[in-house]
Order: structure tokens, then C-alpha cells, then sequence
């Protein structure tokens, strides 16, 4: 499969380049992870809006779902084009309030994420982990018809759960605002100590820093992770390509 990193930054997109989103493509099909703020532009760098059928959406706080109503209103142009007659199908968690407004969408249909629940979308077959995080959220993890595996963990807290959900992957992009010292437990989210400690545990072959914040050193958040032994690590960057 081919990932490229739309988008990671945390809250709000820095500049052009957005918040969270992560396109992956193979044999033909294409899935969206997340449409955070700033997705629905710049994916159109690499692929036709209109060609994104499948959007699988980790919560719904708005840098990883604030687009999703821009690709909704895509959907309804095109269907009323008649350039597709396909519906745009969108996978969440069903506590939010944007559930309503996808489930009365004419074009859009809604698919409810759940951990015990998989989906095969062509030559994947995704699978969820629910996380801690003040809002039910999910990681994500794809794999693909030749054993190819891309975990995204999106917002949680560290998680024993979390490292066997994503034992092994390929790639793994965790989701990471918190430079080392600061505890984001309590709001859910892993600092760049526990990050390092997911990467190794998890013994991700390449393991990438994402929903990055926008102040500080991101070097610094790095080197906080590399003090775990880990594979390869590295900080997310727009526009990033990867081959699994
Ligand atoms: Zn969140």
C-alpha cells in the first residue's frame, strides 16, 4: 500500500498544511484516516476529491474530522452530476453530533466503528482499539491483501491494549502534542516519552511522530522518544510518502 501524510499537525493546520489525515492507496482503491482542518484542500494535491469513497474517522474533535462536511458536500455535487453513483461512506464512533447530520446526508452513509467490528474496503481489512480519550476514539489499523500493516493510533493515553493493537505494524503513527514532562493523561493524550515507549514495545519497523504541536523543538520530542530502543522513528511532514 501507498500512505501519504496529508496532514499532522495538532488543533489547527500551521500555514497550508493541515491537521491530521492520511490517505492510503492500493490496487485501485483509496481510504481517508481522519479529515482533520485543512484535509479537504490539500488532498486534491494527489487525488480527485471525488475518488475518496471510504473515509474512516478516529473522533470527532475538529483536527481529526473538522472537513468532513466539505467532503460531504463533494459527494452531494458530484452525485448530482452524475460523476459517481456511489454514496461516500463514512466510518466513526457513534456518540458525536455530527452523527445525525451524517446519518440524514443524502449521499453520505454512516458505518458505525466499534472495536469488536472490521471492515474490508478492497484490499483492506481495517480494524479499531478504542483508546482513552475524553471522547470515544479509535486507533486504526489497516492491513492489506499482502500482510502489509499501517497503524494510526490517533488521541489516547498510553495503553497495554494499544501496544498489542499495534504489534508489528509496518508503520505506526502516533499521535504525540506533549513534549516529555508534561502528564496528558488525564486529557488523554501520550507525551513524547510514552510515544518512545509504544514504538519500542509495539516493535514497529518505522514508527512516525504525528498530530505534532506547534510550539517548542519537534527535534526535542524525538529525542525524548529515541531514549526507548526503537526501529526507525521520525517526525511526520506533510506530504510525506510511504511504500508498505
Ligand atoms: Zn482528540
Amino acid at each position: 500500500m501507498k500512505v501519504i501524510i496529508i496532514g499532522m499537525w495538532n488543533s489547527f493546520p500551521k500555514g497550508m498544511e493541515p491537521t491530521s489525515g492520511y490517505l492510503i492507496q492500493k490496487d485501485g482503491t483509496s481510504i481517508l484516516l481522519d479529515a482533520g482542518s485543512g484535509v479537504a484542500a490539500s488532498i486534491q494535491k494527489y487525488t480527485s476529491i471525488h475518488d475518496i469513497d471510504h473515509i474512516f474517522l478516529s473522533h470527532y474533535h475538529h483536527d481529526h474530522a473538522g472537513d468532513i462536511e466539505a467532503f460531504m458536500l463533494a459527494r452531494k455535487m458530484a452525485r448530482q452530476l452524475r460523476r459517481t453513483e456511489r454514496n461516500l461512506k463514512i466510518y466513526g464512533p457513534e456518540s458525536g453530533t455530527i452523527v445525525k447530520t451524517i446519518r440524514r446526508a443524502k449521499y453520505s452513509t454512516f458505518m458505525p466503528v466499534r472495536a469488536t467490528k472490521n471492515y474490508t474496503v478492497g484490499p483492506f481489512q481495517v480494524e479499531f482499539h478504542r483508546n482513552e480519550h475524553p471522547v470515544e476514539t479509535y486507533a486504526i489499523r489497516v492491513t492489506d491483501n499482502e500482510g502489509g500493516v499501517f497503524v494510526h493510533t490517533s488521541d489516547s493515553s498510553y495503553r497495554g491494549s494499544l501496544v498489542r493493537f499495534a504489534f508489528g505494524a509496518d508503520v505506526l503513527v502516533i499521535d504525540c502534542k506533549l513534549y516529555e514532562g508534561f502528564d496528558g493523561r488525564a486529557e488523554g493524550h501520550m507525551n513524547a516519552e510514552y510515544a518512545g515507549r509504544l514504538a519500542s514495545k509495539s516493535d514497529a519497523q518505522m514508527t512516525i511522530l504525528a498530530n505534532l504541536p506547534h510550539h517548542g523543538e519537534l527535534e526535542v520530542l524525538l529525542d525524548s522518544a529515541k531514549q526507548h530502543p526503537v526501529n526507525v522513528i521520525k517526525l511526520a511532514e506533510a506530504g510525506m510518502k510511504i511504500e508498505i
